[in-house]
């Protein structure tokens, strides 16, 4: 119930003034993003590469102007040239919200954000990286794997992203097994109706698990995104019996989230790759990782009362 209570209050403008303006509100977010600015995000990208491997997030979603999902496009291409520059574009991808560049405008959303996000791809391939396609709530699912689908026909190395939590999933990872497709699996971080999506956590888990079976198995690459450690364990053995080295597979996790973990996995050959969100506009990302950990909230509570 808090989940669903701290994800609605993601969406309300409301509370979105009230958690930015509270003045001990900024160390908080910078446990789980990079800084405000493209030169904040490559030296993250810089910092975390020695060992990881980074996919870079600029923040921002749901944008309902045309203008602002263009200005997003020119952040993106910014950052890309800044990791070519810097020599990062081997170590460093970018991951893209579909929200963020057009889709949820109400005329041609989805026209434009394939457009919009084909020129990232564009920009990605000359510096010689690539781009994920992140995952935002059920209603999008169709239409970003379509774009995806589109995408793939010029860009093949372009990332998807699947929900475990969502019952659709299992068919969705068997459609999307084919050679080379890369493929993130997460739990899912959005209040999804039951309808839709499982919502008892022994029930993603498990789903989880199936779909880790179904990718595993596959010609694909599959992105393992968790910091849960019964899954991590469970990836490493699914990926050994389909006789997968380290270089078939990545494990993923959030910047800022089990950082001791991330460094022991690289440590032990596997490729790990830290997803890195930058930018001023943190508060949604910042509400769901909330969400997601009851100690978080006691933590954001505590320095609210304590400053
Ligand atoms: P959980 O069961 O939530 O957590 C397992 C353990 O991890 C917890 O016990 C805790 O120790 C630690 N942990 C998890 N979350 C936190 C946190 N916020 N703070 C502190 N500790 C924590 N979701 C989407 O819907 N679409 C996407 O495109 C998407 N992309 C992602 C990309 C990456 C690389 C990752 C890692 C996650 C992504 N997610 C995305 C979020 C994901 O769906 C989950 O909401 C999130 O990862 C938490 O789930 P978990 O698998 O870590 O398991």
């Amino acid at each position: 119930m808090l989940r669903s209570a701290l994800l609605a209050a993601a969406k309300s403008p409301a509370c979105r003034s009230l958690v930015e303006n509270a003045p001990p509100v900024r160390p908080i977010v910078d446990r789980f993003v990079a800084g405000g600015g493209l030169d904040d995000a490559v030296r993250a990208a810089k910092e975390l590469s020695t060992d990881r491997l980074v996919s870079l997030d600029h923040l921002g979603e749901d944008t309902t102007d045309r203008e602002q999902a263009g200005a997003t496009v020119s952040a993106y291409q910014a950052l890309l040239r800044a990791l070519g520059e810097h020599g990062l574009a081997e170590r460093a991808e970018v991951s893209v919200k579909l929200s963020a560049v057009g889709q949820a405008l109400p005329v041609d959303g989805e026209k434009i954000a394939l457009d919009n996000v084909r020129q990232i791809c564009a920009t990605a391939a000359a510096v010689g990286t690539m781009v994920t396609v992140d995952m935002e709530d059920h209603t999008t699912t169709d239409s970003t794997l379509s774009i995806v689908r589109d995408l793939r026909v010029d860009f093949p190395s372009t990332g998807a992203v699947l929900q475990a939590y969502l019952r659709r999933t299992e068919s969705d990872c068997a459609e999307l097994v084919g050679p080379g497709s890369r493929i993130r699996l997460c739990k899912g971080a959005y209040d999804e109706p039951e309808s839709v999506a499982f919502r008892d956590k022994t029930e993603v888990d498990a789903s989880y698990v199936r779909c880790l079976r179904t990718l595993m198995a596959g010609q694909g690459y599959p992105m393992v995104a968790t910091h849960d450690p019964r899954l991590i364990a469970i990836a490493e053995h699914l990926a050994g019996k389909a006789g997968r080295e380290h270089a078939d597979f990545e494990f993923q996790m959030l910047y800022g989230i089990r950082p001791e973990a991330q460094e022991l996995l690289a440590a032990r050959g596997h490729r790990m790759r830290v997803y890195v969100p930058y930018g001023a506009e943190w508060y949604p990302y910042f509400m769901r990782r909330l969400g997601e950990r009851p100690a978080n909230i006691a933590f954001f509570l505590r320095s609210l009362l304590t400053k």
